[in-house]
């Protein structure tokens, strides 16, 4: 499509036009209007919001396109079913402090912004409740005292919300807070921003994140191939040539990537980019998402023909995250030891 505009348009006025209208949505991709079947009523808890520099990596005409069918709102969202559940990781009641999510030993996840460029409808986040839960500028302090008190930490995460809708000054502040502590040693960025709006990597990121003290690991989030074109991936190799490390998570999801062929054409794209694949995500079952559910017998095929398809390394480690565990829980492969 149209893609070029946004290879020219700054981040900034990318994110504040963002397409939040279901119909225009559908407009813009010239398909009918018959396509919303109550999808705007899936709008009222979790809206719509999708960049148009992702819209443009969409194919015209199919309703079934993988990159469409993350974003637009589906009345199957509205549907209850018993296992699908607001809080299934059970976050709600984790919060050590404003904005700290501490459930693993050596690493916590900080949120520093409850706001996302894109809303995924699988995303287990569409219910928590963030604006409660921010961290300002005086609890910095209570942050650095709970590492402190916790030397086993030696990696913060900066979370979802999406960490890259800040600003560079912003992001650079909170950099410069975490490098002061000692004991810290790594700090991970997990985004989808440079996926959705790709001059979000822009030359200022770059040089905060090059010249930072701790070890940049930036995970970006992308689930299908046709989310890498040139330029996206053009982005991704400028940090990966600063010596940044650059991870991929991707969550299996039907109707979207849920085909051994479509998984190794993903693999095989961000190792164009130089991305590594990191996580392939089982769907976790909150509420609204169920109609992306895949059978364990399906995801389990799948898997396993995308190991016998790929060398190890650009096989993702299949995971699923189970309340109250020290780890993302490794599923199948791993149980004949
Ligand atoms: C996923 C997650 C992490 C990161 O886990 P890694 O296996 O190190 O990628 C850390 N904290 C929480 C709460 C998480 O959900
Ligand atoms: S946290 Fe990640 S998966 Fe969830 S809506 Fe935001 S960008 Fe999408």
């Amino acid at each position: 499509m149209i893609n070029y505009l946004y290879q020219e348009q700054n981040w900034q006025s990318q994110l504040s036009d963002l397409i939040t209208d279901p119909v225009e949505l559908l407009n813009t991709l010239q398909l009918p209007e018959s396509l919303l079947r109550g999808a705007n009523l899936a709008t009222a808890s979790f809206k719509l919001r999708v960049p148009r520099a992702f819209v443009a990596k969409m194919h015209i005409g199919n309703p079934d396109d993988p990159l469409l069918l993350q974003v637009l709102p589906h009345h199957l969202e509205l549907e209850e079913h018993p296992e699908f559940v607001t809080d299934p990781l059970g976050e709600e009641h984790a919060n050590q402090q404003p904005g700290v999510l501490h459930k693993y030993k050596s690493r916590f996840l900080l949120t520093l912004t409850g706001a996302c460029a894109v809303h995924c409808r699988y995303c287990f986040r569409r219910h928590f409740p963030y604006q409660d839960n921010l961290p300002k500028q005086q609890d910095w302090l209570n942050i650095k005292q709970y590492i402190e008190s916790q030397p086993d930490i030696n990696e913060v995460i900066l979370s979802g919300g999406d960490p890259l809708t800040l600003s560079n000054r912003k992001l650079a502040e909170w950099i410069e807070r975490l490098s002061s502590i000692k004991q810290l040693k790594f700090l991970r960025i997990h985004s989808r921003v440079p996926i959705v709006i790709p001059n979000r990597v822009d030359e200022q990121l770059i040089s905060i994140l090059k010249n930072s003290r701790l070890r940049i690991i930036v995970v970006i989030h992308s689930n299908h191939a046709a989310e890498l074109d040139d330029f996206t991936c053009g982005k991704l190799n400028q940090l990966v040539e600063q010596k940044i490390v650059v991870l991929n998570q991707a969550v299996l999801l039907k109707g979207v990537n849920d085909s051994a062929q479509t998984l190794i054409d993903l693999s095989y794209r961000l190792f164009d980019a130089g991305v590594m694949p990191y996580y392939l995500h089982v769907l976790d079952k909150v509420k609204g998402a169920q109609h992306f559910d895949l059978d364990s017998s399906d995801i389990e095929q799948i898997y396993k023909d995308v190991l016998a398809n790929l060398p190890g390394y650009l096989v993702p480690k299949l995971v699923r995250e189970i309340a109250g565990e020290n780890n993302k829980t490794p599923l199948f492969g791993t149980t004949n030891f």
